[in-house]
């Protein structure tokens, strides 16, 4: 009798340590459950964006990770936050994933790893619907342009000569800065103005000029983390090929890609 219980604590011992023994990746587990934290800015419809009546986020880029999520077996949590907090909180750990409309730039890739690009994008120019002066980003020396922080759209608008260029923390007070009057100008990404101007903000507001930049979304993890990088890019792929991809982009830009 002794005997077998000291067996049976010697294999309970082993268990346990063979438990403890998995925790030597870095993904988070909680009872089991593969985790991915991600972080996301939710000014920025149709990619991010609050669902009505609800405490969801909902848009193109949160569907696209919780399907990328389920393929590979994380739950996906996702926690909002500025857009210029997004690559402090991959460094520092307390994400593992930004996703956010994020342009893939050679500043960025410095400091995280894009996966592959998962959409096609670029700049426009943004004035009050009665302006005629404002015909493309040319004429926009010397004005003042309202921009959301830490965004290409930013960096783009402090390249105009001489413009007065006021950031701000999410897109709807940029926009909201030029319907009091305050900014002549925004410059944001293509898709979300277009999307904007659909959704009624066309009754005071148009674009003007050519799309700028061309300029590709990525999903950013850590420095250092190729391996979620890699299985991201998979899970990419397999939507695509599946047909799953084309789903969402349908459901929320209505034509395939
Ligand atoms: N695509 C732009 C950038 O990466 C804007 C992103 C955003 O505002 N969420 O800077």
């Amino acid at each position: 009798m002794k005997k077998v219980l000291v067996f049976m604590m010697a294999v309970l011992m082993l268990a346990a340590l063979a438990v403890a023994g998995c925790g030597g990746s870095d993904e988070k587990e909680a009872g089991g459950e593969k985790i991915m934290r991600v972080g996301t800015e939710p000014s920025f419809a149709p990619f991010e964006m609050q669902a009505e009546g609800s405490e969801e986020l909902t848009g193109f880029d949160m569907d696209l990770i919780r399907a990328i999520g389920k393929h590979l077996g994380y739950k996906v949590e996702i926690s909002a936050m500025g857009f210029d907090a997004l690559i402090p909180a991959l460094q520092a750990d307390n994400i593992d994933v930004a996703l956010a409309g994020m342009s893939i730039t050679e500043e960025r890739k410095q400091q995280v790893i894009f996966s592959d690009p998962y959409y096609k994008s670029g700049l426009l120019v943004m004035v009050p619907k009665d302006n005629n002066d404002i015909k493309s980003i040319d004429d926009l020396k010397g004005k003042r342009i309202a921009v959301q922080i830490g965004t290409t759209g930013a960096f783009r608008a402090e390249k105009v000569e001489g413009a007065k260029v006021t950031a701000f923390n999410d897109n709807g007070s940029a926009v909201l800065e030029m319907k009091n009057g305050a900014a002549d100008a925004v410059i944001n990404d293509a898709p979300v103005l277009k999307y904007f101007l659909a959704q009624g903000g066309s009754e005071y507001a148009k674009t003007v000029g050519e799309v700028l930049n061309a300029e590709d979304y990525g999903i950013a993890v850590k420095k250092g983390n190729d391996k979620l990088a890699a299985e991201i890019n998979k899970a990419l792929n397999d939507l695509k090929a599946n047909g799953e991809f084309d789903k969402i982009y349908n459901k929320w830009f209505g034509e395939a890609k």
